[in-house]
């Protein structure tokens, strides 16, 4: 599934990267923007209130936004770690980071030294995650006041940022914004989609609703919790019976973690 999920996240971070090429070539005008679908979800108040489209955006990312509550419902966030270039990225450079600097530990399988991801405290965490819906109400809110209908939020966009590579309305400081976050997720796994990515966190309702989640067969574990260290979610799955954690993006690290093969399975709702 890994080698599977590797190919998905590579064709998506391919394509994105050769839209930037072509765009920086000067052949097209389309960003990475046009296929946002957090842009879907800009888009829908100025289309309910004037029946019209605020700055670049278009019903392409409407259609996206609507796809996304469909995948969500159908598989968790599963977009985040199979499709989002962001994610991507963050994913590849946290890997290197729990090599170089991850929390050595011994694995449920016989006792082998390996490196596992260094967590933020539980309680610091808890409040952390609540950063999102701030940042899910202040960009529309921000973009239909203060910003008047034009897409403000470029200059932070680290996902913008990167694959237009400072493209229009970015500022000087917007490459920092951009190193700030694939720094962090050096240290700590998808740090921007943990604490801050608003449409990570409009979609957080779908995804614990999600059909397609992982079941655990409680006869064949053994309680190891190499599963639970696996995550980059820090989601405690073996505490689960079947995951419902809306962060889980179906990304079956921890069924590769897992020393009892077949313990941990995709299921439609836990059957
Ligand atoms: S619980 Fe498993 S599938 Fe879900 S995010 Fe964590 S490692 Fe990935
Ligand atoms: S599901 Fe697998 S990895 Fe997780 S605690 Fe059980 S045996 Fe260990």
């Amino acid at each position: 599934m890994r080698a599977l999920r590797s190919v998905v996240q590579f064709l998506f971070l391919g394509g994105t990267v050769a839209l930037l090429l072509r765009g920086l070539a000067g052949v097209t005008t389309n960003t990475c923007e046009s296929y946002c679908p957090f842009g879907g979800l800009v888009a829908i108040f100025p289309l309910a209130k004037h029946g019209g489209y605020a700055c670049a955006l278009t019903e392409l990312n409407v259609a996206l936004f609507v796809s996304l509550v469909g995948l969500a419902l159908l598989s968790k966030k599963s977009f985040c770690s199979w499709i989002c270039p962001l994610g991507t990225v963050q994913e590849w450079i946290g890997r290197g980071g729990r090599k170089l600097f991850g929390r050595a530990c011994r694995d449920g399988g016989g006792g082998t030294a390996k490196r596992v991801y260094r967590r933020v405290p539980r309680k610091a965490d808890r409040w952390l995650v609540l950063v999102r819906y701030a940042v899910l109400i202040a960009i529309p809110v921000l973009t239909y006041t203060v910003w008047q209908y034009d897409l403000g939020f470029r200059k932070y966009d680290p996902f913008y940022i990167l694959f237009t590579w400072g493209g229009h309305e970015t500022a000087a400081f917007s490459f920092y914004v951009v190193i700030g976050v694939l720094a962090a997720a050096f240290f700590l796994p998808f740090a921007w989609c943990r604490y801050l990515c608003p449409l990570g966190a409009a979609m957080d309702p779908l995804s614990r609703a999600g059909g397609l989640r992982l079941r655990r067969n409680t006869e064949t574990c053994t309680d190891c919790g190499a599963c639970d260290a696996a995550c980059p979610h820090a989601i405690p799955v073996s505490s689960y019976n079947e995951v419902t954690a809306h962060n889980c993006t179906n990304c079956m690290e921890c069924a590769e973690a897992c020393p009892e093969k077949g313990t941990l399975e995709l299921s439609w709702f836990g059957k």
